[in-house]
């Protein structure tokens, strides 16, 4: 005896399998079928394009989710995967047998491979599966009549070879597959694009939308009816940095108004939308209030960076129902100092239940208003990250905040800036009094609680571009070392 340990029942299999790819459809059928994924997962690592186009085509279950196995950096694995749901779609089978109905191109890993990795560990465990058990883990919109095919998508004016394959590929079968997209990503791309895409994929199935273009507001209000197709849009990204660089681009007053009306109007087809994000979108000043008007449901998320706001704006706060169970409030670089936060006060102070995370970095807040906002921060109870980054606050104010922080028991991060007092006449930073300061602020905070992860921050140093930190110790910007 050599001493080798038998081959085992998968090894046997796969060595069936991986030997004659050209006979591989006949063994398959009678493969148990617990063995079928695993044997998939070899084909796609070892790049048996013959074979995965005969799985494919094959393929006995509902469900096959090749996200997390194909690479779509790969145009001949691509091709193979894709020829195979054509023969399949041709293919005749026998009564009473599953076959495939939903190809999952999303880039997840599926609980579906995990039964295969099971059967690996264990012969004796594996024979005891059987094709119900696999079954089992599919989902229910598996139980569909036409082949779905579902997938992420990031669009651009540069395709990939693969991507544009692809994309042809499913123009030329729209009629005969159902293609749904649930997370798309456009960067600039040509509306002749967009355009092509959304007739082969329906909006309506986009969950996640993230939209990073430098479109006019006229190719904004073009794209505006398909975004309010995605009715059912749980989460979006609007970051359109439109220029106007060319006068010919440029529009009317009247124009632009009615531009604006468009966009915003889609956001009352929304019906399950529960995270905005808006990132320098120019046109939001005088309009946020709007939007917020127009919204269907409760949000979870809202976060505003690098935008302007008026007054007006900030009013709706206190009195729009859908911000009222908000768990992220995220208001970035924008400037706040001249504004009256009193509605904003009102929001935290309906928040003190829900809200986890607050964000106020760059929006140059003064005393003043931290004051207005500190009776509804203390009772943010169930607050654990919070961001005052670059604001200009006095050491007498940083202190009365910390002192009245009792309630923050769930904190696990908490950002301030350095007191004002920190910084000379010229904005340059002392490095005794940084030091001494932020000493005394941990001090007072220690005094209350035990906090977990803190720190404070100087404002961006104009000399060498960098920050003082002070938390587990101080960290010194260049120009103080
Ligand atoms: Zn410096």
């Amino acid at each position: 005896m050599s001493g080798q340990t038998p081959p085992t029942l998968q090894k046997r299999a796969r060595q069936t399998q991986l030997r004659d790819e050209a006979l591989a459809i006949s063994p398959l059928e009678n493969v148990p079928a617990v063995y079928i994924p695993w044997l998939f997962q070899e084909a796609f690592a070892g790049r048996h394009n013959s074979l995965i186009k005969t799985m494919v085509a094959a393929w006995p279950f509902q469900y096959l989710p090749v996200g997390s196995l194909i690479n779509m950096h790969n145009l001949e694995t691509l091709q193979a995967l894709l020829d195979g749901v054509d023969r399949r779609l041709t293919r005749k089978f026998p009564p009473g047998r599953p076959k495939l109905q939903v190809l999952d191109m999303r880039n997840v890993h599926h609980v579906f491979w995990n039964i295969g990795s099971d059967a690996n560990d264990s012969d004796s465990d594996a024979e005891t599966l059987d094709e119900k058990q696999v079954v089992k883990a599919l989902p229910r919109y598996a139980l569909r009549q036409r082949l779905k095919i579902i997938v992420d998508l990031s669009i651009s004016s540069q395709l990939n070879e693969e991507k544009a394959y692809f994309l042809n590929w499913a123009k030329q079968r729209k009629g005969s597959i159902n293609f749904c997209c649930t997370k798309m990503k456009i960067w600039d791309a040509p509306d002749k694009v967009i355009r092509e895409i959304m007739n082969v994929f329906h909006p309506e199935h986009i969950t996640e939308l993230e939209l990073y273009t430098d479109w006019t507001l006229l190719r904004l209000a073009h794209f505006a009816p398909y975004f309010g197709q995605m009715k059912n849009l749980e989460k979006v990204f609007l970051a359109p940095l439109h220029k106007n660089t060319s006068p010919i681009m440029n529009i009317t007053g009247a124009s632009k108004v009615k531009c604006i009306k468009k966009i915003i109007s889609q956001f009352s087809k929304f019906n399950c939308l529960q995270h905005v994000f808006m990132k320098r979108v120019h046109f939001l000043r005088d309009h946020l209030h709007q939007i917020l008007g127009c919204l269907r449901t409760p949000l979870q998320t809202l976060s505003i960076t690098h935008c302007l706001i008026s007054q007006t704006d900030l009013d709706s706060f206190s009195c729009c129902h859908n911000l009222f169970k908000l768990k992220n409030l995220e208001i970035r670089g924008v400037t706040l100092f001249a504004l009256d936060l009193m509605p904003l006060r009102g929001l935290l102070g309906k928040l003190a239940g829900t809200l986890k995370s607050l964000d106020f970095q760059w929006c140059s807040m003064k005393d003043s208003q931290l004051i207005v906002l500190l009776p509804a921060l203390s009772q943010c109870s169930q607050l654990n990250q919070i961001n005052f980054y670059s604001n200009d606050f006095s050491m007498a104010i940083l202190k009365d905040l910390l002192q009245h922080t009792a309630t923050w028991s769930k904190m696990n991060v908490e950002q301030y800036p350095v007191p004002l007092e920190c910084y000379d006449a010229l904005g340059h930073v002392s490095r005794e009094r940084f030091v001494e300061l932020c000493q005394e602020l941990m001090d007072t905070l220690r005094a209350k609680r035990e906090p977990k992860s803190i720190s404070f921050a100087t404002n961006v140093c104009q000399n060498c571009g960098k920050t003082c930190v002070y938390g587990q110790g101080a960290r010194l910007c260049s120009c103080l070392q």
